[in-house]
């Protein structure tokens, strides 16, 4: 390992711009041409851990390789694995809460009683909660190791908080499950608090009689899961006999924090190495009132991810969704006034529906004023062994769509966003394995790209037009403002964009009919990850777009006649925008226009 890393220490040194794909394969089949142990072969992934590990744990070694600083950042930038992961300006941590009852029970839905409801263990983020106890501090740590192992840049962190339905759980387990969160960033880099660091964690979840082994897991949920499965109990009533176990019970009883301890760490954060620029946490539509928005806003989070799945009040009744489209349309007014982006899950293929119905039902939610959502996630409907849709199957009353049709209805669907709208996904990272019927193909998307290849020019919607990766200079960019009205607002969105369309960054604007107050509700610029305070030159970051953006929404808001902005900042971005004229301001930060 070592004599490749130096080969390839030696070449950067030498001409970095020789150093390519190609040229690191040949130099790792050139180290493994008398390596018979898979372990011990040399590989892109192995390679940045170990020159991490040696930095670390032996800096006589580290010193003999002589790497200066601008040496090691082209080794970071040709080893960093997933380059997507942070394209979008910061690195993601998802963490799943813990198993836990919804207070609905939709048809379509999974009844994986080892995880929280619509979570399957098998998912990626699931996996790493149960290995983790659904421990929020332990999950953190996890996610950070693995993202600097393969040479990503952590020091501005999404956090995007899933599981079931966050308002089921109780107060107490929210606040400590968003404190731990924010305490793990806060502790990575040094001493964690005294007798609640990583192991002594662990310590207390296997002493009382948790576990994480799979074998184990499987041994203890087995039988509930039979019964679930078949419909002999709900997943609700599983869930409070597995939650009923002294491990659960224990761990009820010391998973609470108070809002002051929460906003300790909030401040601590502002400062920390890896700072919070995002915080998404995912519910209900009819759970969400002032109460709620005021609640989760004192929580710090800035994004709600909201499952509507349809806008048809017969198919969410045929789907026993319990939530009717003028509670819908009320969540999304006062998201919106509360500053949130919103995004929004849909679905279609539900019980009852066909392609043209779910096409007009899209269209419905992109064009209605009371909707409007800034993301959406598109899930194709499909059936997965334990949820109560397959009594639906099995009576011939419900069936996946075709690929054909399924690939053609999703263009369609791209073909309709607006301009200010990002499709984030397109498949849920279910395993093939899971999935009785519907779609399993995880290239679902590029196959929807691919079928609209010849018409990328009519395609608006944000994601398929980010400059990602590539590098932009400002003198390729206009900033170029997009108004829309919606139930409660108008909104201005504020894009800076190549002569192609190509968008650098962007700003949301609201300008709310009621009050004197204007917000932006989120600012983001596109671009490769670096430092907060670094030169590297990683992209769209680095030439004031954003501060451009913000003073932009200023002016309009002022000419609209507003007297003060507001913006819904993260706490790890709060300095950012007091060094920019904003004050606190209750949940929020202002400035006097
Ligand atoms: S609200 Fe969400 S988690 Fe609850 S049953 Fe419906 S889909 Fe599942």
């Amino acid at each position: 390992m070592e004599e490749a890393l130096k080969e390839l220490l030696d070449a950067l040194r030498d001409d970095s711009t020789r150093v390519d794909d190609v040229w690191l394969s040949k130099l790792f089949r050139r180290h493994n041409r008398a390596t018979h142990d898979a372990n011990r072969r040399v590989a892109k992934r192995r390679l940045l851990p170990f020159y991490l590990s040696i930095k670390a744990n032996d800096p006589e070694r580290w010193r003999s390789w002589n790497v200066d600083p601008e040496l090691e950042a082209k080794l970071l930038r040709t080893l960093r694995m997933k380059p997507r992961r942070t394209a979008s300006g910061v690195a993601t941590v998802t963490v799943i809460t813990k198993p836990w009852p919804c207070s609905s029970d939709c048809l379509y839905c999974p009844n994986d009683i080892r995880m929280p409801k619509s979570y399957l263990h098998d998912e990626p983020a699931c996996q790493r909660a149960e290995r983790n106890y659904f421990d929020p501090y332990l999950q953190v740590r996890s996610r950070i190791t693995a993202l600097q192992d393969m040479g990503h840049v952590t020091d501005k962190i999404e956090l995007i908080v899933l599981g079931g339905t966050w308002s089921d759980y109780s107060e107490a387990y929210q606040i400590w499950f968003v404190h731990e969160l924010f305490r793990a960033l806060n502790e990575f880099e040094g001493p964690a608090r005294a007798g609640d660091g990583p192991e002594a964690r662990e310590l207390r979840y296997r002493r009382s009689g948790l576990t994480y082994r799979t074998d184990e897991l499987v041994k203890r949920t087995e039988s509930l899961q039979q019964e679930v499965t078949a419909g002999a109990r709900t997943y609700n009533d599983a869930i409070r006999t597995v939650l009923r176990s002294q491990g659960w019970r224990d761990a009820e009883l010391w998973q609470t924090a108070t809002l002051d301890e929460l906003e300790t760490q909030h401040t601590l954060n502002e400062n920390a190495e890896h700072r919070v620029v995002g915080l998404t946490i995912e519910t209900r539509p009819d759970l969400i009132d002032e109460q709620s928005a005021r609640m989760m806003r004192r929580l710090g989070c800035t994004k709600i991810q909201m499952g509507i799945q349809s806008l048809d009040e017969e198919i969410l009744r045929a789907n026993h969704r319990n939530v009717s489209v003028s509670q819908i349309a009320r969540a999304f007014s006062t998201l919106r006034l509360f500053g949130y982006k919103i995004q929004a899950h849909m679905m279609c293929n539900l019980l009852g529906s066909m392609p043209a119905a779910d096409r007009k039902d899209y269209l419905r939610l992109v064009g209605d004023e009371r909707f409007l959502p800034d993301e959406v996630k598109l899930y194709p409907c499909c059936l997965v062994e334990s949820s109560r849709l397959g009594r639906e199957y099995a009576a011939g009353r419900w069936q996946p769509y075709s690929e054909k049709e399924l690939v053609s209805l999703l263009a369609d669907d791209v073909l309709a966003t607006p301009s200010y709208t990002r499709i984030s996904r397109m498949i849920r990272d279910i395993s093939s394995t899971d999935i009785v019927a519907g779609n399993k193909k995880t290239n679902l998307r590029q196959m929807v790209e691919q079928s609209l290849a010849s018409r990328r020019d009519e395609v608006r919607e944000i994601r398929m037009r980010e400059v990602a990766t590539s590098d932009v200079t400002s003198n390729d960019l206009r900033l170029d403002c997009v108004p829309y009205a919606t139930a409660v607002s108008d909104e201005r969105f504020l894009q800076w964009v190549t002569d192609e369309d190509r968008i650098a960054g962007f700003l949301r604007l609201s300008l709310p009919h009621e009050g004197t107050v204007a917000m932006i509700r989120e600012v983001h610029v596109y671009g490769r990850v670096a430092g907060i305070g670094s030169s590297e030159q990683g992209g769209a970051q680095h030439v004031g777009l954003g501060r451009q953006l913000i003073e932009r929404a200023c002016d309009l808001a002022r000419e609209a006649g507003f007297e003060a902005i507001r913006v819904i900042s993260s706490v790890g971005t709060r300095r950012y925008y007091a060094s920019l004229g904003f004050v606190s301001d209750d949940l929020y930060q202002r400035r006097v226009l």
